[in-house]
């Protein structure tokens, strides 16, 4: 491996741990539970996560059910029947599976640990295993290098060829070794380990009351199909939306917030006849790019995953993974997949209730098919900071050379629109008219006012949370030079850095233009 893929992994890292770090500083991400030394795979979302979250959330619900004829949405339990899991196949078969290193008692995903032959010839050394990450082909060879030196050991090392652990036979697994160990024979077999939190409903802990917190949002759709259906003014084809927490229990939780425990998807189940399935799955895919586009992650970050038929669900007939290029890999955002009829039509064998839709054109009955854009809140949200992430060197007012952290939002993604300062907070006129004006535009967008430090200081603080514009009111807005400039305002945008002066009339107009 060449030297600069080395540093560019490097660079990664180091681009990862700056944002990772901005998110804490300035209270976009917290560790859940921090003064207690965390819960892993858990996190907490300070007020500007929250706000860039909730516009996250709110763009994407108007997007997909607001603007169309052919949504509705919902709002279902976290917590249901047992039997809903039962139906759905996830008390059987939804669980990674898991190894364990006796040795170094480290936990791993069976299907995330890759190993590669090591020295062939020689003294044979069987085979190394390396975790996954962008990196892992690089270090699968330092690691032989290392052992070869080490031991002194002759032979050739043998061409890179990483598999994932769960393709390895029973006799190669016995020869390799764990990754953070260097004897094989510490691995345990793989065993399936199921995802769900299970827990029990009323005072009584015993078999009968079990039930599991919900490990994805669709199910409730599903078994609700019918009374959406009955109650709103929806025929098939339509889609039903549903914004909600889901919960597993990851071996492995990694990656910031990519891989957590709990974290929230947006869902739409989106009924049709069976024949439309596989036309509706290629419109939906281009309908979820345009979204990504229009929320500010270009198309070209953007990878498309046609998923091979090996690794679909068996009852899917088509899946497209939506993949963003992150720092630490190109990893998946959504999935858009074909779910046929596989999920009504287990929820009728099992409930005992007719889930069919009667048509009245065509006088028949038909288990709807379902196309289902599945999108994690959480991995969109970092996304989003990573690609809006930035640095830049300025010259700052004393002549001198300075990085700039800027986070390059959408507008309609940042989680304060404009900043509104007083030009000098000890004098009660500027004070007074930024009230005004912060009072004004409160009311359609959320603003924050800030009269602490010079002006290029909250300049500064605003870039670093992606603030699009900032408003200042100085002695011209008071008029004290002359009526020209009476009632304006210098508005700055954070991209370019340039200044305009607008009257504040037009103020509310001018902002609302750029963020909506
Ligand atoms: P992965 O292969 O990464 O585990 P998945 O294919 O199991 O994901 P789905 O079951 O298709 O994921 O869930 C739909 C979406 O929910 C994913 O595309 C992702 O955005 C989000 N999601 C799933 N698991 C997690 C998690 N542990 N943390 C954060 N988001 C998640």
């Amino acid at each position: 491996m060449s030297a600069s893929k080395s540093s560019s992994d490097n660079a990664r890292n180091v681009l990862m741990d700056k944002i990772v770090s901005l998110c804490k500083r300035r209270g976009f991400v917290f560790q859940s539970s921090e003064i207690y030394g965390g819960l892993n795979g858990c996190w907490d979302y300070g007020p500007l996560g929250a706000e860039l979250k909730k516009n996250l959330k709110d763009y994407w619900w108007r997007r997909m059910v607001r603007d169309r004829d052919d949504v509705v949405g919902m709002d279902g339990a976290i917590l249901q029947n047992r039997s809903v899991w039962q139906a759905s196949g996830h008390e059987k078969t939804f669980s990674d599976p898991l190894v364990d290193c006796k040795e170094t008692k480290a936990r791993f995903r069976a299907d995330q640990i890759f190993y590669t032959p090591a020295i062939i010839g020689g003294d044979s050394h069987g085979y190394v295993s390396i975790t996954e990450s962008p990196s892992m082909e690089e270090e699968a060879q330092q690691k032989i290098r290392k052992i070869q030196k080490k031991g002194g050991i002759k032979g050739e090392i043998a061409p890179l060829d990483l598999k994932p652990l769960t393709e390895a036979t029973a006799e190669e697994r016995a020869q390799i070794p764990s990754p953070n160990a260097t004897e094989p024979g510490t691995l345990t077999e793989p065993r399936q380990f199921n995802l769900m939190f299970k827990t029990y409903v009323g005072p009584v802990e015993d078999d009968k009351n079990v039930t599991y917190l919900r490990p994805e949002t669709a199910q409730a759709i599903f078994v609700q199909f019918k009374n959406v259906l009955e109650t709103s003014r929806v025929k098939p084809p339509f889609g039903i939306a549903q914004i909600g927490k889901a919960f597993r229990n990851e071996i492995n939780p990694r990656n910031f917030t990519f891989r957590s425990r709990e974290f929230e998807q947006m869902e739409i189940e989106y009924f049709c006849r069976p024949e439309d399935g596989m036309r509706l799955l290629d419109e939906w895919l281009e309908t979820r790019l345009k979204f990504y586009e229009e929320i500010g992650i270009p198309r070209d970050k953007l990878h498309i995953l046609d998923v091979p038929e090996k690794e679909r669900a068996h009852y899917s007939k088509g899946t497209y993974d939506i993949e963003y290029e992150f720092p630490f890999g190109v990893q998946e955002l959504e999935g858009v997949a074909y779910r046929t009829d596989y999920d009504l039509t287990k929820h009728q064998e099992h409930s005992g209730k007719p889930l069919e839709y009667f048509d009245p054109n065509t006088k028949e009955k038909f288990i709807p098919h379902v196309v289902e854009p599945s999108a994690g809140v959480d991995r969109t949200v970092l996304a989003l900071i990573c690609q809006a992430f930035d640095e830049e060197t300025v010259t700052n007012d004393k002549g001198k050379e300075e990085t700039r952290t800027v986070l390059r939002f959408a507008p309609r993604m940042a989680p304060i629109k404009c900043g509104v300062f007083p030009l000098l907070k000890n004098k009660p006129e500027l004070v007074a008219k930024a009230r005004e004006v912060q009072e004004m535009l409160r009311v359609h967008m959320n603003v924050f006012y800030d009269e602490g430090g010079a002006v290029g200081r909250r300049y500064r603080r605003q870039d670093e949370i992606g603030t699009p514009f900032c408003v200042t009111i100085d002695f011209d807005t008071l008029g004290e030079n002359g009526d020209e400039t009476k009632d304006t305002v210098t508005v700055r945008e954070r991209d370019a850095m340039t200044q305009e002066r607008i009257a504040i009339k037009d103020l509310l107009g001018y902002l609302l233009e750029r963020i909506s």
